[in-house]
């Protein structure tokens, strides 16, 4: 039993000096890592490889909102020194050649604890795909290379997790979710496509990116946190932001409430991540550009379903979704100067 609690964004660097393109005959282990980079997020990192395209790599950057996988798994990544000799002592073999390379993005405005239980299923994910032991085939960057790493016990030491504690969430995620030794209700399917206003009864990501957003901007939730569902107490929490800002007090989260919200939560600069062609694009157009697009679509939760760099339907209907939020853009599925500048601002505001 495999249950998908989080997606897997595939989105492959091109081939390189970080991606080789060479084949792993047979996946033995994992080892974990962390960036090292405070605040830099999956898709920061991606960037980095794919523009930089430094002689070093790792298969899988996981923040607070994507497990993005940007080599595919049956090649080959460059994340540990060929000469440490610990790999081979372990499991006769390379880390290079035998290991999926799994980095923690940390720090900044990454929420640790969503980053952490993503890269925690990951793990327990890589254990089922690849029939590894949980117990002995997950190992820290840290200790193949302890004279010069301390990832990525860096990053979960600082959150108060322990590498003992990390290994024991794998075990229960690999357990609960693969083995399925407990009953599970359905997970909740992040709202590819929203519709504002939101209110009491709906529930989804979006529903957790308001709590969050709420919860940053003083108005807690005590007893419930962010838990994507939209309840009593979320609804109290948006009527006190309501009142604080002026707005009509409904309890309902709609244009200018959401609006306000960002702008008060405003600290990303998550456009950079997310950098958006100029001219124009629409159905039938491929290539690059259109990725950019796709890729920035699904940063605001207007899922095109696929990043492959096509510009179908899907895509059509996500910009399309995308520009019926705003009135001042028409809702044709066409992306240009206008759609572009909305896109940015929505992206400086998450
Ligand atoms: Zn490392």
């Amino acid at each position: 039993m495999r249950n998908m609690k989080y997606e897997i964004t595939r989105d492959y660097i091109n081939i390189g000096n970080s991606r080789s393109g060479q084949s792993i005959q047979d996946v033995q282990f994992i080892v974990s890592h962390d960036t090292g980079n405070p605040g830099s997020s999956a898709y920061g990192n991606r960037n980095y490889f794919e523009n930089t395209n430094p002689s070093s790599s790792a298969h899988t950057f996981i923040d607070d909102k994507y497990i993005l996988e940007i080599i595919p798994l049956d090649e080959k990544a460059w994340h540990v020194r060929y000469n440490v000799s610990t790999d081979n002592r372990r499991y006769g073999v390379n880390a290079n050649d035998a290991a999926i390379a799994v980095e923690l993005c940390y720090g900044g405005n990454i929420s640790f604890e969503d980053a952490y239980n993503r890269y925690v299923w990951y793990h327990a994910y890589l254990v089922d795909k690849f029939n590894l032991n949980p117990d002995e085939n997950i190992v820290g960057h840290s200790t193949l290379d302890p004279s010069r790493r301390t990832d990525p016990q860096n990053a979960l030491n600082r959150h108060g997790v322990s590498w003992n504690d990390f290994l024991n969430d794998v075990d229960n995620a690999y357990r609960k979710y693969f083995e399925g030794e407990e009953n599970l209700p359905e997970p909740v399917v992040g709202g590819a496509s929203v519709e504002l206003p939101i209110g009491k009864g709906d529930r989804g990501e979006f529903v957790r990116d308001i709590q969050k957003d709420l919860i940053k901007a003083g108005y807690s939730l005590p007893n419930y946190g962010a838990d994507a569902i939209f309840g009593s107490e979320t609804e109290r929490a948006v009527m006190r932001f309501q009142r604080d800002y002026h707005l009509a007090v409904d309890g309902l989260v709609g244009q200018q409430t959401l609006g306000q919200l960002k702008e008060v939560t405003n600290s990303s600069k998550a456009s950079n991540d997310f950098p958006l062609p100029n001219g124009i694009l629409q159905k039938g157009d491929e290539g690059a550009e259109v990725k950019q697009v796709q890729r920035a679509l699904k940063r605001l939760n207007f899922d095109p379903r696929y990043i492959d760099g096509i510009y179908g339907s899907l895509t059509e209907d996500a910009v399309s979704r995308f520009q019926s939020m705003f009135s001042a853009l028409e809702n044709d599925g066409i992306y240009g100067p206008n759609t572009k500048r909305f896109m940015e601002m929505e992206l400086e505001d998450l």
